[in-house]
């Protein structure tokens, strides 16, 4: 089991100003931490890490954005670091460290310098691969810079990892699923799936309060990234979120939006609740999951027992069975696994 100590970087002063972003309204409640602060975070959980032996199976992750577009003495410093953490010959530290970037901040110097302090993963918020859609939505760079940027991290040797927006302004259903697909071609290891959430003090917010920006359903953008989701997976990529997290504030300043605590859990119990409706046969439908899998099998606050118990009273039965494999489900017997 892989696991993070996560150390978020704001990018404070951030040139860009993506539609989606409140970077320039909260930079000045925001302060980004000092080398010296960031390398005693790190001492901690190293010294929890090492109590627990979990040192090997964790990676270091700067998040918040475009690390390789902060001051690059502060980067470096802060790689450096972390650097002093890492597993060496004669020292057991972490696995690696992780770091995400906008796809126009990747170029040959920058990977080297990011391969020289141990950097193993590279994620690249793309967001989009619509031409149109990245636009609209001010990012700044367009789809070849995504295709780019992946094949110099690919061919560096990086683990890649792709993030992509749902529900963005102008974008469609289709161009959803056009993204997928192109980021697919672009080999990534691993991607996060964002719904919009429209904070405050954003351009996304003007407008929707203007009515020019009308989003999905939260119905229909859980079914679309349920979609997006069997895609990847089916192509070997690894879902490694699907939703934002609540630090942030993004609780607090979403005015509109596919904020949701559990949004990934609502998206695999909607999955889950397809394989079954699609699978039933006449009678009594027995369906199984392992201890660890019964919750998506019940579905996210029981909603996938409440909906057959409402549509197909006393046709669906649900077991828990642990020798099945983990994240699979059984309907009738046959299988169906969820992740890579
Ligand atoms: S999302 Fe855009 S505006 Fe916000 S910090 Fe990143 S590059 Fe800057």
């Amino acid at each position: 089991m892989r696991g993070n100590v996560s150390v978020f970087i704001p990018h404070v002063g951030c040139p860009n100003d993506c539609s989606f972003c409140n970077q320039r309204t909260i930079s000045g409640e925001q302060t980004a931490p000092t080398v010296g602060e960031v390398r005693e975070r790190l001492r901690m959980a190293y010294e929890i890490g090492a109590e627990r032996g979990s040192l090997g199976e964790t990676e270091i992750a700067f998040f918040g954005g475009s690390f390789t577009a902060i001051d690059k003495e502060y980067m470096t410093g802060l790689l450096g670091a972390a650097n002093e953490f890492l597993e060496r010959e004669d020292f057991r530290g972490f696995r690696g460290i992780r770091i995400s970037t906008r796809p126009d901040c990747i170029d040959g110097d920058i990977l080297e310098i990011l391969k020289k302090y141990g950097v193993t993963s590279i994620e690249l918020g793309a967001q989009s691969m619509d031409n149109e859609v990245l636009a609209a939505n001010m990012r700044g760079h367009d789809s070849e810079a995504v295709r780019k940027a992946c094949g110099m991290i690919k061919a560096a040797g990086f683990e890649l990892g792709v993030q992509m927006m749902v529900g963005l302004y102008k974008s469609t259903p289709e161009k959803e699923f056009f993204t997928c697909e192109e980021l697919i071609k672009c080999r990534p290891d691993t991607v996060r799936i964002y719904p919009v959430a429209v904070l405050r003090g954003t351009a996304l917010e003007m407008l929707y309060a203007k009515g020019e920006y009308v989003l999905y359903g939260f119905d229909e953008c859980v079914e679309i990234c349920a979609g997006l989701a069997e895609r990847f997976e089916n192509a070997g990529v690894k879902i490694i979120r699907m939703g934002l997290h609540a630090e942030d504030g993004v609780d607090k300043n979403s005015v509109a939006g596919f904020y949701h605590p559990a949004f990934g859990e609502v998206v695999t119990s909607f999955r889950v609740r397809e394989i079954i409706r699609k699978n039933l046969c006449d009678g009594v439908n027995v369906c199984e999951a392992a201890n660890g899998f019964m919750s998506a099998l019940s579905g996210h606050k029981k909603c996938n027992r409440i909906y057959f118990d409402e549509h197909f009273p006393g046709r669906v039965v649900f077991k828990r069975n642990d020798e099945l494999p983990g994240r699979t489900v059984a309907v009738n017997g046959r299988l169906f696994a969820f992740g890579v």
